[in-house]
């Protein structure tokens, strides 16, 4: 038996992972990891690396890979993660966000179970995020993580495919309703 078990969310900007994440701890208990949020959080504080990544943020740019794997690595060292079980939000984002991420996970002896693809149209999403009004909302911003999520994330939905454990839902549904899949998937993978 593994330590512990990891999902994997992944979807475009406004495609309602971290929602549909939420929804998930709720029900479940399983820690919903956000390195989005992780990353404001320290700009919010202004830690060393918040200072270092609040430019990075607000362009709509990607935070380096080694920067990013370190963060994760740490997270996932803490103990409710082993008591719980993983959902990721925003990692990976890069092929070598995912290949760092097996490292990682092999070494903490946790289990990748499932990549979940919540399914929005790029025109869809790019509405939402204007209406959520985070202030790293700006259309640029938003315009330039778009084009990054189709450049460099996009792929990563072939690389867990060829794993074979990639699933897609259909997010342009209400909450509720994707949330029914969402939590069927996770609940199938486990059994
Ligand atoms: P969004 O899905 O709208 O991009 P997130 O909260 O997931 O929102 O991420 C916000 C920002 O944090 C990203 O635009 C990026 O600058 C940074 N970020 C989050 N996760 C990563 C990651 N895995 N690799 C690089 N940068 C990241």
């Amino acid at each position: 038996m593994p330590a512990a078990v990891c999902f994997v969310v992944l979807g475009r900007q406004g495609s309602g992972k971290g929602t549909q994440c939420q929804m998930l701890t709720e029900r479940t208990g399983i820690i919903h990891i956000s390195t989005g949020d992780m990353l404001r959080a320290a700009v919010e504080a202004e830690t060393q690396v918040g200072k270092q990544v609040k430019e990075v943020l607000d362009s709509g740019e990607l935070v380096g890979d080694e920067l990013m794997c370190e963060l994760l690595a740490e997270r996932l060292t803490k103990s409710d993660v082993s008591k719980n079980g993983i959902i990721l939000d925003g990692f990976p984002r890069t092929t070598q966000q995912a290949e760092a991420l097996i490292q990682i996970l092999e070494k903490l002896d946790i289990e990748m179970v499932l990549a979940i693809n919540i399914d929005v149209k790029n025109e869809a999403v790019i509405e939402r995020m204007l209406l959520r009004g985070r202030t790293d909302d700006t259309e640029e911003a938003i315009k330039r993580r778009l084009e990054l999520y189709e450049k460099q994330t996009a792929p990563l939905l072939e690389w867990f495919n060829e794993k074979g454990i990639l699933v897609s839902i259909d997010g342009g549904r209400t909450e509720e309703e994707v949330f029914e899949d969402f939590l069927s998937q996770i609940e199938n993978s486990s059994n």
